[in-house]
């Protein structure tokens, strides 16, 4: 992923909509990139920091940016669990199958 498609993701990530995959490389470019690091503060600062103040609560923008990327992080890390959760499932559904079709050839 490069600066470009880090900076068109920009908008998804902020509203929680990008995939997976998307979430993984938008991430790990933000965390090497320092002018795509800056962006995102920006359009954090412009998108939420404005809503914010428009009603009247505080905004700390670095604590807000590090917000961001620590739920980006979670988000990760439930979706890679889920993977193998579902995984693990389908592979005892097969287990489960193959020993019923057995059971039924054996008798
Ligand atoms: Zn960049």
């Amino acid at each position: 992923m490069n600066c470009k498609d880090v900076e068109k993701l920009i908008p998804l990530f902020l509203e929680d909509q990008l995939d997976t995959e998307e979430l993984r490389d938008f991430v790990d470019h933000i965390h090497t990139c320092k002018e795509c690091e800056e962006e995102l503060t920006i359009q954090l600062l412009v998108t939420e920091g404005l809503q914010r103040l428009e009603s009247g609560n505080a905004f700390n923008l670095q604590d807000e940016f590090k917000c961001h990327i620590a739920d980006a992080a979670h988000t990760l890390k439930v979706r890679e669990n889920m993977k193998w959760l579902l995984l693990g499932l389908e592979g005892l559904v097969l287990v489960l199958s193959l020993t019923i079709l057995s059971l039924i050839f054996i008798w």
